[in-house]
């Protein structure tokens, strides 16, 4: 598979601020992938989505060096509206940042702002709004939504724009359980029926183990892991150390094996510690 986003020696830093928010990002990405990134807070993350649609270092405009190139276009070169139309951003908290007062204004917005043609908007809209399960909400006020249907409002907006990469920072966060796994179906259906490729932000690790294919791991601006959600999980002594909780299950099966019980891989989610618990039942 050939690579839809390209990051070479990426470094960046606010404004008047000392300590870069981004060091040294080298990164390459396939297309059609599911990845991860997760991080304790102020460790880049929001700032490291902005770089893909070109918000950094066009809206935020601090001191950048090295190259983003997302399908084939280098972020510095190209504005944002050029960009918009292969990366879509939702960023944290979107849903809050809702403003027309209906559904049908919120959703038809970006792809206004594109210049793409009346009756075509109004099909893209169509097609966006049954993707995420609100055919019907058309002339419903975003702000009286719940969290989880404002959150797939937001993200109907950016597929509107028909964008082959959807960055998403923080979707479910503030989200009850509910809401939260009918916003990740939706994610993983933009990657297994639309192929898109999907870069995802998030604090819960169980939809990480559950739905990415790597795991982007980020410590103070700086890439520090890289892998299966598997190879990054195995890691306590990282994970530890940068106050991320691997899944319960990882977390239970990394503890017997700093006791001496004989592990063999650690386990991701609760079907495969089950298999590794029987095994060592039966082995000892
Ligand atoms: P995360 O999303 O992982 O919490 P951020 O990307 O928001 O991290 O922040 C990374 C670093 O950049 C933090 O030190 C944060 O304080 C700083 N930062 C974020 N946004 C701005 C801004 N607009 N101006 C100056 N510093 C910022
Ligand atoms: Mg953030």
């Amino acid at each position: 598979m050939p690579s839809i986003i390209e990051i070479k020696d990426l470094t960046f830093s606010y404004p008047h601020t000392e300590k870069p928010a981004l060091k040294n990002i080298n990164l390459s990405i396939e297309t059609g992938k599911f990845v991860a990134v997760i991080g304790p807070t102020g460790s880049g993350k929001s700032t490291f989505c902005y770089c893909f649609n070109g918000s950094v270092p066009r809206l935020f405009n601090g001191d950048m060096n090295g190259s983003v190139v997302v399908a084939g276009l280098d972020t510095y070169e190209n504005e944002i509206p050029i960009l918009a139309e292969h990366v879509g951003l939702v960023v944290q908290n979107a849903r809050s940042q809702l403003f027309n007062v209906t559904v049908r204004e919120e959703v038809a917005f970006g792809c206004e702002n594109l210049g793409v043609a009346r009756e075509e908007i109004r099909k893209r809209m169509d097609e966006a709004l049954a993707f995420v399960g609100l055919s019907g909400f058309e002339d419903r006020q975003p702000s009286a939504l719940s969290g989880g249907q404002q959150q797939r409002v937001a993200i109907a907006c950016v597929l509107a724009m028909q964008p082959e990469v959807l960055v998403l920072d923080e979707p479910t966060s503030e989200l009850d359980p509910i809401g939260s796994e009918q916003v990740m179906q939706v994610i993983s259906r933009l990657n297994d029926e639309l192929g898109k490729t999907i870069i995802l932000v998030t604090h819960d690790m169980d939809f990480v183990t559950h739905y990415a294919d790597r795991v982007i791991v980020m410590n103070e601006g700086e890439i520090v892991e890289d892998g299966t959600p598997r190879s990054v999980f195995s890691q306590a002594e990282l994970l530890r150390r940068i106050h991320i909780r691997p899944p319960q299950v990882s977390e239970v099966a990394l503890e017997l094996k700093k006791c001496g019980i004989p592990i063999g891989q650690i386990p991701i989610n609760l079907e495969e510690a089950v298999v590794e618990m029987e095994r060592l039942r039966h082995a000892h």
